[in-house]
């Protein structure tokens, strides 16, 4: 669960594959709350907590203010894996894509030069959305400073 000062973090989460959190409709005494309720660890910048603020049960406090050394500091202090989950989660909801058996399914709702160039699909069970391992997912591990994951297409023409 993560408060409003690190949102960023949050979605490089769901990129490397873990269950994240946020909500900035919702006050941090809910978040704090909810993330007790469901057993997840709050992460925060907030050094302080406010005394008026449920105590986490589970709580990080970031000391890095870029997401990526967010990250690695993860890495670090709570042993997160970032290699073997990349991009089977759909940043918008945060639920595990399913791969596409057969992608001629996806005929009409992918760009045909998408089709051509890649094999393997994965839609969101949620939002639906078709996802590919194209120049985005390449572009994105280039700034996580991860390797992109097996699959990903090695030309920049996606
Ligand atoms: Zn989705």
């Amino acid at each position: 669960m993560l408060d409003h000062m690190v949102i960023r973090l949050g979605k490089y989460l769901r990129i490397v594959g873990y269950d994240a959190e946020w909500d900035i409709l919702v006050r941090t005494h809910d978040l704090i709350v909810r993330a007790n309720n469901e057993g997840r660890i709050f992460i925060t910048r907030n050094r302080r907590l406010p005394c008026q603020y449920p105590v986490p049960k589970q709580a990080i406090v970031m000391t890095e203010t870029d997401p990526v050394q967010q990250l690695r500091q993860l890495e670090v202090e709570l042993g997160i894996d970032t290699r073997s989950r990349l991009f089977v989660r759909c940043i918008r909801c945060n639920v595990d894509l399913l791969p596409v058996e057969d992608a001629s399914t996806l005929t009409g709702r992918v760009h045909p030069n998408v089709l051509r160039q890649h094999t393997s699909f994965y839609t969101c069970p949620s939002c639906g959305t078709v996802f590919w391992r194209g120049s985005h997912v390449r572009n994105t591990c280039r700034k996580l400073g991860l390797r992109p994951p097996a699959g990903t297409s090695p030309d920049e023409s996606t």
